[in-house]
């Protein structure tokens, strides 16, 4: 699950992460109240939108007076901000963060992932703040600082010391340096994050050191013990197709294609949807009904791979270890009935009870193309999803 920059940044500062000033708005004039809360004469109106690239896409403005302020923040909410990660469809701006503006010295780039091939919490560092790290590394690999961290033990002093080092922070600001990365990672193993990401970390003309931008993503299978970041779910920034299915316990992920996929477990879905790119054609999503689908659980995922208006054929692709082929056909039929469906339906059963399965498609009655084989079923679901287009165009 991902969250605000504002919200990013409150947690950080409960573990003494030094943040500035800055307060969230949900209309111009309350921007416009923050900035003189917060004081100073420069502030900061940001757009809390779930991505990053916000600065160049116009989601991160510079304002000198108040007037500005309120001006910034009434062209920035209630639009969608196309960044280069959200894609054509961007995403809606619903509130703003004003903060107070920090004399900037030096931007650098401080993050936390979990390295999955190594086991550990990797901490990674450069000096080329203020960019995307993903930049950073193809451009000039050897500005960026790796360091894993024991799990045994965590993260050590002397680790944030040379990370430190490593940032060319002044000698006379290492110890304040040390203290924010270390208490960073606190916030990060703690919450269970998956990545924190602070981009930039700023050197301030000062001397000190402010996280100035934070992104934390967090394991969705942790968040029950967690109620506290649980809560700050903001459902406008997700896919509500992916919403709506994780809502009834299924997994979704939304796609480009016109084919629709209702497949079980991670690795059938990555081959399924090979053999339908093999087969010249494009998934438009799919739906994983997981092990132990019931008649109810496989209808669901109908209604809802059926609800994207891209799709043009239905493709069912079930290998029944622990699922049953039958219980699957029963729910293909209920939910063939159920949602009227009138687009060409595939499907391949293998495993537990697929003659029982294939039995019950044929004596249903219901429209449907079979196949044995992967290979065979990807290719009759781009023939059918193609000869709908053609006829939708003709
Ligand atoms: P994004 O990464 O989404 O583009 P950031 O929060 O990193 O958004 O902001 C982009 C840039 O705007 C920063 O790299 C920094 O140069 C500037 N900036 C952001 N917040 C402030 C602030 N409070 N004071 C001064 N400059 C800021
Ligand atoms: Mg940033």
């Amino acid at each position: 699950m991902d969250i605000h920059e504002y919200q990013a940044k409150e947690i950080l500062a409960k573990f003494g992460v030094p943040i500035p000033k800055g307060g969230l708005a949900y209309s111009p004039e309350q921007a416009a109240y923050r900035a003189r809360e917060i004081g100073g004469s420069v502030w900061v109106v940001k757009a809390q939108v779930h991505t990053g690239g916000r600065g160049k896409a116009g989601g991160v403005k510079v304002c000198k007076t108040e007037n500005e302020v309120e001006e910034a923040a009434d062209r920035m909410l209630g639009r969608k901000l196309v960044t280069h990660q959200t894609g054509p469809a961007g995403k809606m701006v619903g509130r703003l963060y004003v903060e107070g503006g920090v004399n900037i010295a030096k931007e650098l780039y401080l993050g936390f992932v979990l390295d999955r091939s190594e086991q550990r919490v990797m901490v990674i560092a450069s000096t080329e703040g203020g960019m995307e790290i993903e930049e950073v590394a193809a451009a000039t690999p050897e500005k960026i600082v790796r360091m894993p961290v024991e799990p045994a033990v965590g993260m050590q002093a002397f680790q944030a010391r040379e990370i430190a080092f490593a940032l060319g922070i002044p000698a006379n600001a290492v110890t304040e340096a040390s203290q924010l990365i270390l208490r960073a990672y606190r916030a990060f193993r703690d919450k269970d994050g998956t990545m924190l990401e602070i981009n930039p970390l700023v050197l301030t003309h000062e001397g000190h050191l402010v996280a100035l931008d934070a992104k934390m993503s967090f394991d969705d299978n942790a968040l029950f013990r967690h109620a506290d970041i649980s809560e700050l779910r903001d459902k406008s920034q997700e896919d509500p197709r992916e919403t709506q299915a994780a809502d009834r316990g299924l997994s979704y992920v939304g796609l480009e294609g016109d084919v629709g996929c209702i497949v079980n477990g991670a690795g059938l879905a990555m081959a399924t949807m090979d053999m339908i790119l093999l087969a010249g054609g494009a998934p438009a999503n799919f739906l994983d009904i997981g092990g132990g689908a019931t008649p109810e659980r496989v209808a669901k995922a109908f209604r809802l791979v059926t609800q994207d208006g891209n799709v043009k054929c239905v493709l069912v692709n079930i290998f029944a270890g622990i699922n049953r082929c039958d219980w699957v056909a029963q729910g293909v039929v209920k939910a063939v009935e159920m949602t009227n469906l009138k687009l060409p339906l595939v499907v391949r059963l293998a495993g537990t009870n697929v003659e029982l399965g294939q039995q019950i498609l044929r004596e249903s009655g219901i429209n449907v193309i079979t196949a044995d084989t992967l290979a065979e079923a990807a290719e009759k679901s781009v023939a059918a999803a193609k000869s709908v287009a053609a006829k939708a165009a003709a």
